[in-house]
């Protein structure tokens, strides 16, 4: 059998989480700072806030940033759930902007019009979460000059990314975002088991995320409010924060991760490139690469061509199932989801996201897939295709 996607743990990553289980602090330790300055200096951000998930660096990166009831967040719906939810999260409405068909990431030009009639109809978006599908990132530059000319916010969600560039430098700067968050789930580019980072610039920002991390807490005396000589106070809670804390088990596996993460979308690229390679000609469309873009390779979703196969897109995942490779289908436009669906949204809502719904297929893509392993991926879909 061989997986969409999958891990890739070494002698010392279990060397430096077994340090971890013999020293002092599993939690709240040295290891969990350690890991935001590499991921800081990696990215070139100032800022780092290590948390249990991306989807709580979603959640404290959409509060830090004012987000609330009677507002609203657009985000793509060729995503996952949770780039959606953090705006429901916070009591705010979530609408959806339509992909580009070229990169299936959202549509910056279809973003533009939408902003102008939500400023007609006084209900502009005051979050908008660009996300970097597949490790392609999103046209950045035009969706930041959006947000000066229409006064909304950025949080990337890079959740696929870490690794990866935009216009040469790395995601995660900061220079066309208030926020980035990525994943360390274990089918992501790095892992800590689960796991998530948001990143700034911007330290009035960092330090909401940290309190809110942790209870809304600070033990920071220095931010405390004076309170009676002789009572005890080595804390204080300011926020309604929550426990979306890393521990330092998982800092220590992350900060073991990061230093092959170079290596591991390296070697996403080469499998991607015989992708490129030896899919070309089948009744499919491999993914394109935009110019401004170095991916990181997060997933290699082919899109069906089957208007003259006979065949359908289920068939087609259904025989590379049988033939026990596990492809899977990344997105479910989220407004077509039973819960989305309730809120009042229908199909069509957005075309170019059912399109691609209906045609993609995510194959095997992960760094320690072996050449062996990807000429059987590649002979089942030939098979599969009846080539
Ligand atoms: C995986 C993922 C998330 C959520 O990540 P967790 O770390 O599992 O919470 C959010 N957005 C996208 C696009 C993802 O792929």
């Amino acid at each position: 059998m061989i997986p969409y996607g999958r891990q890739s743990v070494s002698e010392e990553d279990i060397e430096a989480v077994a340090a971890v289980l013999q020293s002092d602090y599993l939690t709240q330790g040295p290891v969990v700072p350690r890991f935001e300055q590499v991921v800081a200096a990696y990215c070139g951000a100032t800022h780092a806030v290590a948390v249990n998930s991306a989807t709580s660096a979603l959640h404290i990166a959409c509060l830090a940033l004012g987000l609330g009831p009677g507002d609203w967040l657009w985000t793509s719906p060729i995503t996952f759930v949770a780039s959606a939810n953090c705006g429901l999260y916070c009591g705010a409405q979530v609408d959806f902007v339509d992909i580009d068909p070229r990169t299936y990431n959202l549509c910056p030009q279809k973003l533009e019009t939408k902003l102008i009639e939500a400023e007609r109809a006084g209900k502009l978006p005051k979050v908008v979460v660009p996300v970097h599908l597949c490790g392609q990132p999103c046209d950045m530059a035009a969706i930041y000059a959006l947000g000066q000319k229409f006064g909304f916010k950025i949080v990337e969600d890079a959740s696929h990314a870490i690794g990866a560039k935009y216009q040469g430098e790395p995601v995660g700067d900061g220079r066309y975002s208030d926020i980035t968050v990525f994943s360390f789930h274990p089918v992501k580019i790095i892992t800590t088991g689960e796991g998530g980072m948001a990143l700034t610039n911007h330290p009035e920002l960092a330090l909401r995320m940290r309190q809110l991390r942790s209870h809304g807490i600070t033990s920071d005396l220095s931010k405390m409010l004076a309170r009676p000589a002789d009572e005890i106070w080595n804390y204080q809670q300011f926020d309604l924060g929550f426990n979306y804390r890393m521990t330092d088990i998982q800092a220590a596996l992350g900060v073991s991760q990061m230093t092959r993460l170079t290596e591991f979308v390296e070697k996403r690229r080469m499998i991607a490139a015989r992708y490129d390679a030896e899919l070309a000609g089948l009744p499919l469309q491999t993914p394109w690469q935009h110019p401004h873009s170095y991916s990181s390779y997060h997933l290699y979703p082919i899109l069906l061509k089957l208007d003259n196969t006979g065949l359908c897109q289920r068939q087609v995942y259904e025989a590379l199932h049988a033939a026990g490779i596990m492809v899977n289908v990344h997105y479910i436009p989220v407004y077509r989801q039973p819960y989305y669906e309730r809120m009042g949204f229908r199909e069509r809502y957005c075309p170019k996201a059912e399109q691609y719904h209906k045609a993609t297929i995510s194959i095997p893509m992960y760094p320690s897939m072996t050449d062996a392993q990807q000429s059987q991926v590649i002979a089942a879909i030939e098979k599969a295709l009846w080539v």
